[in-house]
């Protein structure tokens, strides 16, 4: 089944008088349970891309269809409980809450979103901060732990919900090189173990070739060069 399907999308900004063509005519696919990556330079449309499929952002014309919803038709109101089921996001930044203690701030999704009982959510609290092997974490402050360690939290925190599909917009812009490799191969296990789906973006070349699955973007133009059918 496609978790994500784009047919002929396109996004333009309104730049004062200018027009920006962010993403041009993009026909692209994407199975459940794949491990995709957006890659291309800077302003070349990938964050365009990841915030048009998680509904934080309309395309201008064109389908888009996540998990069977065509998002174009969700408002403001509907896209967030839309994401709230079954999307996940990891930022390059980690966006953790700094009030917060490690498992709070992976039990937070469970609270603002889905409403658990407190013993279900320590439960599934616990079972993430194991896969993601950060246990011995759990009361510290996002302060106290490392950029590898901190995106640990946020990979639990995005798979708390069970969330279908993860979004990760250059999640390891932020980290040393040995720390990012470990960061997409966790994600990787991740998908493995649970069937979540994950697209990220970087453009960083060694990075990349992690994923199975690769679209290139330049000036907005997708195509995809690695694995799976090929698509414009
Ligand atoms: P990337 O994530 O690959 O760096 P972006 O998707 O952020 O690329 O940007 C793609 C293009 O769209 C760039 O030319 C950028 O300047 C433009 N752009 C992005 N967001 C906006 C916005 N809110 N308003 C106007 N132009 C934008
Ligand atoms: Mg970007």
């Amino acid at each position: 089944m496609n978790l994500v399907e784009a047919i002929q999308i396109e996004k333009t900004y309104l730049s004062g008088e200018a027009q920006v063509s962010a993403i041009k005519h993009a026909d692209f696919s994407i199975e459940t349970a794949s491990f995709v990556s957006f890659v291309g330079p800077s302003g070349s449309g990938k964050s365009t891309l990841l915030n048009m499929i998680g509904c934080l952002d309309h395309p201008s014309s064109g389908s888009l269809t996540v998990a069977g919803k065509d998002v174009n038709s969700l408002d403001r109101y509907s896209a967030a409980k839309f994401r709230g089921e079954h999307i996940g996001f990891i930022f390059q930044d980690f966006n953790l809450i700094p009030v917060l203690t490690i498992a709070e701030n992976i039990e937070y999704p469970l609270i603002m979103v889905q409403n658990w009982p407190q013993q279900k959510r320590q439960q599934r609290v616990n079972e993430l901060m194991d896969a993601v092997g950060i246990s011995d974490q759990a009361s510290k402050y996002p302060d106290q732990l490392s950029g590898g360690q901190k995106q640990r939290v946020a990979i639990a925190r995005a798979l708390v919900t069970h969330a279908k599909l993860i979004l990760a917009d250059e999640p390891t812009a932020n980290l040393d090189h040995d720390t990012a490799y470990r960061i997409i191969d966790l994600m990787k296990k991740m998908r493995n173990d649970y069937g979540t789906t994950f697209i990220f973006s970087t453009h960083d070349p060694k990075i990349m070739d992690a994923a199975e699955i690769i679209y290139t973007l330049e000036d907005g133009q997708i195509k995809q060069t690695k694995g799976g059918t090929k698509h414009g």
